[in-house]
């Protein structure tokens, strides 16, 4: 049984005193001990935030003791040194970070990060017992071309070349069309969940069955309250990386229940 991951990517957006006014409000709407069944959020997700690198300290303070998870959007592949604007992994660790986003495609296309440089950070990540969520996922015209299946198989292979099985555990894909992303174009839940089938049978064949069966495959590309559910309801969609609709903390409550009601 996969435990749907829920990831909030705020790119480059909130201030520190916006971040900080987010955070207290999520952590009011989810409670530690979520009461009973009719709460669903807390008990059958597992939610992270992925906020900026100045908010990160703020932001895990507040979310210390709380069941929301803390993530870093990027990290480089070198423990220190002189990478000017880089931050390392050791400095994540440090803050609280327990997941960090690699390889999304905002990185692949506006920093030209390749598969190689992706699966360096990956495995200094998971040296770190940071847990990557790799992120794969076809353009427009790759879509249009019916390469989606290619492409995906290429960054999965090469992302995740040199892994085993028991740091294979520690990572989560997301896979995001990237004609989706911030656009408000979704797959239709079903066409998304056969490319999650598919990635399922990359990561088997990679590794093994049960690694394939354990891995949790997130869907990321204009979710929204309206359309989480019926993504929820696909066998090997188990949860989803949310860009513009985590901005509010009102949307993402909603997200995270899976409530489409208005
Ligand atoms: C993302 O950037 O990972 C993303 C899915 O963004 P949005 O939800 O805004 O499409």
């Amino acid at each position: 049984m996969r435990k749907p991951l829920i990831a909030g990517n705020w790119k480059m957006n909130k201030t520190v005193s916006e971040a900080v006014d987010f955070v207290n409000r999520l952590k009011s709407h989810i409670p530690l001990n979520p009461p009973g069944d009719s709460f669903r959020g807390m008990s059958d997700v597992e939610v992270v935030i992925c906020p900026t690198f100045v908010t990160l300290s703020e932001v895990g303070k507040i979310l210390e003791g709380s069941s929301i998870k803390l993530g870093a959007q990027n990290m480089y592949m070198q423990e220190n040194g002189a990478y000017t604007g880089e931050i390392s992994p050791l400095m994540l660790k440090e803050l609280g970070c327990r997941y960090v986003i690699i390889g999304h495609s905002e990185r692949r296309e506006y920093f030209k990060e390749d598969n190689k440089l992706i699966n360096a950070k990956i495995k200094l990540a998971l040296k770190y017992q940071l847990r990557p969520i790799l992120c794969v996922g076809e353009t427009l015209s790759e879509y249009q071309d019916n390469q989606t299946i290619d492409v995906v198989r290429t960054e999965i292979r090469e992302g995740l070349a040199g892994i085993d099985e028991e740091q294979m555990s520690q990572v989560a894909i997301a896979y995001e069309p990237i004609w989706a992303i911030g656009t408000g174009e979704t797959a239709t839940p079903s066409d998304a969940n056969k490319v999650h089938k598919i990635i399922r049978k990359i990561i088997s064949d990679m590794f093994d069955a049960k690694t394939g069966e354990k891995t949790r495959i997130q869907y990321g590309g204009s979710v929204k309250p309206d359309n989480m559910s019926a993504l929820m309801e696909q066998p090997d969609i188990d949860g989803a990386l949310v860009g513009g609709a985590s901005l509010s903390a009102e949307s993402f409550i909603r997200i995270v229940n899976y409530d489409k009601k208005d």
